[in-house]
């Protein structure tokens, strides 16, 4: 099975995209984290893709697509995969497309979350992370038992440079998923929109249902 989630950051997307992998045994691929290990490594493309991430902006398709197709010859994806902000263009869209018909494949669903911006920024200004360990927390939702510190390993918390307030909000403007990239999908009659201002479990729920109905069908 091979699943697209769309939508803004801050919806919880990631989150639901690690849950649905495990459970449908696929793999999870979000080129945001391939591009931030890439990064952390300080290989070539880290060192290309950095300046970018760090200024909010999109990595150029070239580059973002080389990246997804290596990372889909991985044997683990072989099966299926969930794909986590991918694609963000039509570019990207239609590279997909490509590399799956390649194998006589294709995306089954492309699952769109969404929220008001609002709520996204609310939600991604209080988030922190364990950089030792890659644990997240939540200022409101989900916070640490003790105030900056990791539950798991007792890490200190950080908070990434693009989840402040003013880089979220140029963030949101550019990463909304374009309309046209929504109507490539809609045209395909593959995208199902789900309300990502829910509760985590509502979402869950309202993915899998969505995912249970076309596997009936086909
Ligand atoms: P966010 O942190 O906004 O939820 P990601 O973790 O998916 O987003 O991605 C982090 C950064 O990596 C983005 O801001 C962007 O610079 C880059 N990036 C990730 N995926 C893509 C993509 N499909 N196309 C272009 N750039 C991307
Ligand atoms: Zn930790």
């Amino acid at each position: 099975m091979h699943l697209i989630l769309l939508g803004p950051p801050g919806t919880g997307k990631g989150t639901q995209a690690k849950l649905i992998a495990e459970k449908l045994n696929a793999a999870h691929i979000a080129t945001g984290d391939l591009f931030r290990e890439a990064v952390r490594q300080g290989t070539e493309l880290g060192k290309q893709v950095g300046a970018y991430m760090e200024r909010g902006e999109l990595v150029p398709d070239e580059l973002t697509i080389a990246t997804l197709l290596e990372r889909m010859r991985q044997p683990d994806a072989r099966e299926g995969a969930i794909f986590d902000g991918f694609p963000r263009t039509l570019q990207q869209a239609r590279a997909l497309d490509e590399a799956l018909a390649g194998h006589g494949m294709a995306a089954d669903l492309a699952l769109l979350i969404d929220a008001p911006d609002d709520e996204i920024v609310r939600r991604l200004s209080g988030r922190w992370l364990c950089p030792a360990c890659g644990r997240i927390f939540h200022e409101v939702s989900q916070p640490p038992k003790q105030e900056q510190l990791c539950d798991g390993c007792g890490g200190e918390l950080m908070q990434r440079d693009d989840d402040k307030p003013e880089v979220v909000r140029k963030r949101l403007e550019q990463q909304r998923p374009p309309e046209e990239l929504l109507a490539h999908y809609r045209k395909q009659g593959k995208l199902v929109e789900i309300d990502g201002a829910q509760e985590v479990e509502a979402v869950t729920r309202d993915l899998l249902a969505a995912i249970e109905k076309t596997t009936v069908v086909s």
